[in-house]
């Protein structure tokens, strides 16, 4: 049932609304998907239809409640940015908004209390247009011991333990954390593009964890979940950051092995045909994240690398 989570008037004649579909079955717990707080991530979308079509399809599995929220910043998504248009503002650093604010705050009021109370909440990200991202899930300290359990049902490639980043208060993920609903952020891919293989990878892991939540009664076959490689303390991860402004180029891919000095691409200058930087590994370890936006200023990021233990199912360069 398609149901609204807010409705406001426009200044001209149009409705501002922000829906959920909301499917039922049995007094189970509730799990719910949302997406599209940034609107040059779309990843979601991807992810809410397979979802949505899993749960329409095959509703006598489900013994509890999906919600999904396939849009919380619908305007954003429509035009193709990041924040709300017309308000200049980054829609996860208003969380958990104010009844009584302007527009946005109230928008954002109303999806923290819908959500509120939920027994899982998974905010799917897709990094942005500059960086891809393997799948992952990022936690923040204090929460791990109750959030990485679950990330682990999802069988999600990467689980990120960290202080900041997208765990930052006023996010909504930290809204509902700091209050009792389990919030789990989930980042994959690069912004603006949809990779139906991670997408898919997703939804089975979210099969999972709502099998093992009690919400679906048919768990996927083992073989699509894999084991997550958890990600904790601040000198795990090495940063490889350009050395000088120019065109970044690379042949290699994230998700791979990596060895200290190997070659991670280079920066040119188209001007003079002139290598001006060679970007070489730091260490050994899993390249999880590789710069996707060419243009680069020094001290850009250029990909991150964890440090941990080397996975042999991992492709070797
Ligand atoms: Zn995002």
């Amino acid at each position: 049932m398609i149901q609204n989570v807010t409705s406001l008037e426009m200044p001209v004649d149009e409705e501002f609304r922000i829906v959920k579909n909301h499917i039922t079955r049995g007094k189970g717990k509730r799990i719910c998907i949302v997406t599209g707080t940034h609107g040059d991530e779309l990843e979601g979308q991807y992810v809410c239809y397979l979802i949505a079509k899993m749960v329409s399809e095959n509703k006598q599995h489900l013994t509890g409640t999906v919600d999904i929220y396939p849009a919380l910043n619908p305007l954003g998504i429509d035009t193709m940015q990041r924040g709300v248009p017309a308000f200049d503002l980054d829609m996860n650093r208003i969380f958990p908004g104010d009844s009584r604010g302007s527009m946005i705050e109230k928008v954002a009021h109303d999806i923290y209390t819908d959500l509120s109370g939920a027994d899982m909440v998974i905010d799917i990200h897709a990094s942005n247009i500059f960086l891809r991202e393997i799948p992952q899930v990022r936690i923040s300290e204090m929460t791990a011991p109750t959030l990485v359990p679950s990330a682990q049902k999802m069988g999600i490639d990467f689980i990120w333990v960290h202080q900041a980043a997208t765990v930052l208060e006023s996010t909504l993920a930290h809204a509902l954390n700091s209050t009792g609903t389990p919030c789990l952020v989930a980042e994959m891919g690069v912004g603006g593009r949809i990779s139906h293989s991670m997408c898919q990878h997703l939804v089975d892991g979210i099969q999972n964890l709502m099998h093992s939540m009690g919400i679906w009664d048919e768990a996927p076959s083992p073989e699509k979940i894999g084991e997550s490689i958890v990600c904790e303390g601040a000198d795990t991860v090495s940063f490889i950051n350009a050395q000088t402004s120019g065109i970044f180029i690379t042949e290699i891919h994230n998700d791979m092995m990596v060895r200290e000095g190997q070659s991670i691409g280079q920066i040119i200058e188209p001007l003079t045909g002139k290598v001006l930087s060679n970007v070489l590994s730091p260490c050994d370890g899993l390249l999880f994240t590789i710069r996707a936006y060419p243009v680069v200023y020094e001290g850009s990021l250029l990909g991150r690398i964890f440090r941990g233990q080397p996975q042999s199912s991992k492709q070797q360069n």
